[in-house]
């Protein structure tokens, strides 16, 4: 749908909207959101909302102090659960100085400007998604708990199960949006889900990706139930992660795939090239994709989610896999995302480390299927590990010039010190374990 500022004005009318909100994230990935009345939304497209910049993390410290937002009018969307007098629909924002220029902070302006570094080269990025996610009951006072609405494993024995009610909810809630679904299914763990999203323009994934977290908390909290992007929750259960397909397109044809290719997998040398930069930058580009603390303790052996900054057809250790299909399906998923990343910048920094290894011809290292991994994973790990708590991989981020010219000065520094602020945090908290492990004994 390619809608321009007229239709948007006829559309709001034409459903009776009342409230518009304007949609944009921070740094961190929140999904933020200021509110006006349709008297106001002309003027809102044509870029005139000016905000505080010092609520939001991220934007505070910024020198600029009048910013502006500036809708995209493609993305308007009417909220399917709002009442259908009076109706909320939502327009997602660029944000703008006042010198006219995108804002430094604007996370969504960063992957604009990879994408059109791609396009420079001919290339547009397609994408899709899986995403994972546990549903928990909340307690008396509404707050959320680990139990899950399934854990005595309901799923073939009671007829009502919540969990399912909620997530088929979400889907036609998800479709009347305008999102296309292409499955969703209960995943490994009890409670836990997952929803695919169809691939489709980048710009537009991380729209969605942004959209998805919200619409399924606001879909879950109406069961009664709070969903929960937590990439590991339950310890010794199966993490969540946000898988994401990637294929580049040029003119019109799937780069990744190479037909006349002697090389028995038919992929490209444009694909190799991808994951060769995807992989040499992997260390510093997780502290993008996998944001907390929490994020590291998904990533380990055993439950599926990758260890290995390397690709493979078939080994889940890795962080890159090539799935079977080819011709236009040709595609590399990067299993090591988790859904509390920011989705633009997640999106930014992993194609630009992909672009980077096509300019630079970076050959990725041979395919680690589980029967080739000669010396075995311990040893692997050493040489291709992915870091293993959040500090090595600021460590690893602090240090890679690619991934800062990327997000720009501002992001790049502000992400760093906020999570460096957060690690700090944590290590000055004496942890429950401690107390279990260790007051008795010493
Ligand atoms: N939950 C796993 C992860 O964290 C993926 C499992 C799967 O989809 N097969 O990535
Ligand atoms: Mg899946
Ligand atoms: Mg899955």
């Amino acid at each position: 749908s390619l809608l321009s500022k007229e239709d948007v004005l006829e559309k709001a009318k034409e459903y009776d909207v009342k409230f518009i909100r304007l949609q944009f994230t921070d740094i961190l990935g929140s999904f933020k959101n200021i509110a006006i009345t349709i008297e106001e939304l002309e003027r809102a497209l044509n870029g005139g909302i000016m905000f505080d910049n010092a609520v939001i993390e991220g934007f505070a410290q910024s020198k600029q102090s009048d910013i502006y937002l500036c809708p995209d009018p493609e993305t308007f969307v009417i909220f399917p659960w709002r009442p259908r007098n009076g109706a909320v629909a939502r327009l997602i924002c660029d944000v703008y100085g006042s010198d006219g220029e995108p804002f430094s902070a604007c996370p969504r302006s960063v992957l604009k400007r990879v994408l059109l570094e791609a396009e420079r080269l001919g290339y547009g990025l397609r994408s899709g998604a899986e995403i994972e996610f546990f549903m928990f009951y909340m307690d008396d006072q509404g707050k959320p708990t680990t139990v899950t609405h399934d854990q005595a494993g309901y799923c073939d024995l009671t007829p009502v199960d919540l969990g399912e009610n909620a997530r088929r909810d979400m889907v036609l809630t998800l479709e009347s949006m305008g999102f296309e679904i292409s499955s969703s299914h209960h995943e490994v763990s009890a409670g836990q889900h997952e929803i695919s999203l169809k691939e489709s323009d980048a710009l537009s994934m991380a729209d969605n990706l942004a959209t998805f977290k919200f619409v399924v908390r606001t879909i879950a909290q109406r069961h009664g139930l709070h969903a929960s992007f937590m990439p590991k929750p339950l310890a010794g259960f199966n993490g969540s992660g946000l898988h994401l397909h990637h294929s580049l397109w040029k003119e019109g044809e799937n780069a990744f795939h190479a037909p006349s290719h002697a090389n028995c997998q038919q992929l490209s040398k444009t694909a190799y090239y991808y994951m060769g930069g995807l992989l040499e930058h992997a260390r510093a580009l997780t502290a993008i994709t996998n944001p907390l603390i929490n994020s590291y303790k998904r990533l380990g052996l055993d439950l599926a989610a990758p260890v290995l900054a390397g690709w493979s057809e078939q080994n889940r250790s890795t962080m890159i896999r090539v799935p079977s299909q080819r011709e236009s399906g040709t595609r590399i998923v990067l299993r090591s995302p988790d859904g509390t990343c920011n989705p633009y910048l997640a999106m930014a920094v992993t194609l630009k480390a992909g672009l980077v290894g096509i300019i630079s011809k970076i050959k990725p290292p041979a395919a680690m299927e589980e029967n080739n991994l000669h010396g075995g994973l311990g040893k692997i790990i050493k040489n291709y590990g992915l870091p293993s708590n959040l500090n090595e991989a600021l460590c690893a981020l602090s240090a890679n010039e690619v991934i800062k010219e990327t997000l720009g000065e501002q992001i790049y520094s502000r992400f760093i010190e906020t999570k460096e602020e957060e690690c700090k945090r944590f290590n000055t908290i004496i942890h429950p374990w401690e107390i279990e492990e260790y007051l008795r004994n010493y």
